[in-house]
Parts: C-alpha cells; sequence; structure tokens
C-alpha cells in the first residue's frame, strides 16, 4: 500500500479566560460548494529533510497565519483513505501531532495560494473541539491536549 507521512499541530491559546484551539475548514476537493463543512486540525505532508515538528508549525502558519512554539509531542495517529485522483490506491497515512503554544498572527491571514487549500480557519473553545472535529483521531488528539493542561496548568 502506498504510504503518507503528514505532521499537524494543536494551536492553543489563552484568551478571555478560557483555552483555544485553531482548527481549518479544509476546501472541499470533490464539491466546491458543498454545505457539509469539515473541521479539522491544520497539518501536511512532511517534506524530504524535514522533521515532523517543522512540519507541524509550518503547516500551522501556512494553513492558519499563526506563529506557535513547540510544547510536546501528542501522538501519532493512522488512518487508510482512496485517492480520489490517478488510479484511486488505497494509501495508508500516518500523522504525527504536536501541542504548539500560540506566540503571534492573526488567524485566517494565510496567502491567496492556501485559501485554495482552506476555507476558513478559526479559534475553538478548548472544551468544544472534540465534539466538532470531523475525525475521531483529531478528536482523541485533541483530548490528550487536554490532558496536558490538566497536568500542566501553566505551560
Ligand atoms: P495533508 O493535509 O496531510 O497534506 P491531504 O489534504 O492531501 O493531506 P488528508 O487530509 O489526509 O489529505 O485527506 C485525504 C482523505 O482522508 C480525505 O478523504 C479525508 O476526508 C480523509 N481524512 C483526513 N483526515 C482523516 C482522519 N484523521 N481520519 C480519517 N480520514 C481522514
Amino acid at each position: 500500500m502506498v504510504r503518507e507521512f503528514s505532521a499537524g499541530g494543536v494551536v492553543l491559546r489563552r484568551m478571555q479566560e478560557r483555552w483555544w484551539v485553531a482548527v481549518i475548514e479544509p476546501q472541499s476537493r470533490r464539491k466546491p460548494h458543498s454545505p457539509a463543512s469539515v473541521l479539522a486540525l491544520p497539518k501536511g505532508n512532511v517534506d524530504k529533510g524535514e522533521k515532523p515538528e517543522e512540519t507541524a508549525v509550518r503547516e500551522v502558519r501556512e494553513e492558519t497565519g499563526l506563529e506557535a512554539d513547540l510544547l510536546s509531542k501528542l501522538t501519532d495517529i493512522e488512518y487508510i483513505y482512496i485517492r480520489s485522483w490517478g488510479d484511486r490506491e488505497r494509501v495508508f497515512k500516518t500523522v504525527s501531532f504536536f501541542l504548539l503554544m500560540y506566540r503571534s498572527g492573526r488567524i485566517g491571514h494565510i496567502t491567496p495560494g492556501m485559501r485554495r487549500e482552506v476555507r476558513q480557519s478559526l479559534w475553538l473553545p478548548l472544551d468544544e473541539a472534540p465534539g466538532k472535529l470531523s475525525y475521531r483521531g483529531e478528536r482523541d488528539v485533541v483530548k490528550l491536549a487536554q490532558r496536558y493542561l490538566a497536568a500542566h496548568p501553566e505551560p
């Protein structure tokens, strides 16, 4: 089976006495105007010569417009999907997720090129994220971030 490796970030920010997490709504490839929206964590392909944690920081910057600092590795998630292009190969994908702390930037300040990939990016209250993210693997990743915060109240 084809293998893919990506990395992504759970970006945390303290605002108005709550914790928030940066999420994206990817552009739908099949139906550009489909109303069924997907909410996901920012992530992307690990480039040659890049460490997964560098990919996570870069993808967060590109997909959300935010600068963030690495706190900790969270976990790897795995899933299988079927490519919608070419000869519809099955892909076994691993995504490494890192916990990042917001440093600067305004969410959604992304390049026109990235806008073709990301319909919008937004801050979600961290406690609502497990109920709103589209993929179970990512919901579990956010729960790990919540456990990290419970153990490190002032990260
Ligand atoms: P990347 O963001 O890593 O560059 P991509 O946009 O090319 O990747 P994915 O986000 O992995 O690809 O999406 C490919 C397929 O896998 C889509 O059909 C998507 O709905 C599905 N998918 C994405 N994330 C997950 C997940 N965590 N669990 C299960 N399926 C997922």
